[in-house]
């Protein structure tokens, strides 16, 4: 069996990441999903637990106190943290883990975790972008304009990452996500 693996999936809010995660093939890629914890409220159809876990603030703060984060940090007004326990647990049991963070978490977690796989995910154009995330119709303008903002500034950590992903086509892009898993793909910084 190989070394079990973490993998950092990052990209602008709306670049299309969940998509591409829920394109993966887990069980092939011996891959389990890191599940967050975030202080924001839940969307529609987001389910507790599944899609996050959704804390207060002074439960987010609590377990910071006790170590309890490989990594966390603020996004768009709210906390985001990847919980240790399962991450530990998972990888003692010989399973990659997918971890979908933003871009400080990512830097937390390629410092502790130099052996981590790293992937950007970049739209065609901006324009995509700022499609795709009014498409989704999950934020009002505002929140919008913000991610927005906040976009410009994480695409200027794409360099940081072993592998940058043009999310054209999401199966594409899902396959070429799974050949980096694998470790079929050299990297690009
Ligand atoms: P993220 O998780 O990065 O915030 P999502 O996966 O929620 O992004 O995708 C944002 C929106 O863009 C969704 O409405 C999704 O259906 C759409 N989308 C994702 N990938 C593509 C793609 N390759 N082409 C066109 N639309 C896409
Ligand atoms: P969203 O609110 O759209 O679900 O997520 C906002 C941003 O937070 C996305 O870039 C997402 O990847 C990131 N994110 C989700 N979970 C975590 C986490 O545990 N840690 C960090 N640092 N970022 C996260």
């Amino acid at each position: 069996m190989n070394e079990p693996k973490i993998i950092i999936l990052s990209g602008p809010s709306g670049v299309g990441k969940g998509t591409v995660r829920g394109l993966l093939d887990f069980d092939d890629l011996n891959l389990v999903n890191s599940v967050s914890w975030t202080t924001r409220d839940p969307r529609p159809g987001e389910v507790e637990g599944v899609s996050y876990h959704f804390a207060t603030p002074e439960e987010f703060a609590k377990n910071v106190a006790e170590n309890g984060f490989v990594e966390h940090a603020g996004f768009a007004n709210n906390a985001y943290g990847t919980p240790r326990k399962p991450i530990e647990d998972w990888m003692a049991e010989g399973k990659n883990v997918l971890l979908e963070i933003e871009v400080n978490g990512a830097m937390q977690v390629m410092e502790k975790y130099p052996e981590a796989v790293s992937i950007f995910l970049v739209p065609p154009t901006v324009e995509d972008l700022g499609k795709r995330l009014t498409g989704r119709n999950t934020e009002d303008e505002e929140k919008i304009k913000k991610r927005l903002a906040r976009s410009v500034e994480e695409m200027k950590y794409k360099d940081k990452y072993q592998h940058v992903v043009v999310n054209d086509e999401a199966d594409r892009a899902a396959k070429e996500v799974a050949d980096i898993i694998k470790g079929n793909v050299n990297s690009d910084n």
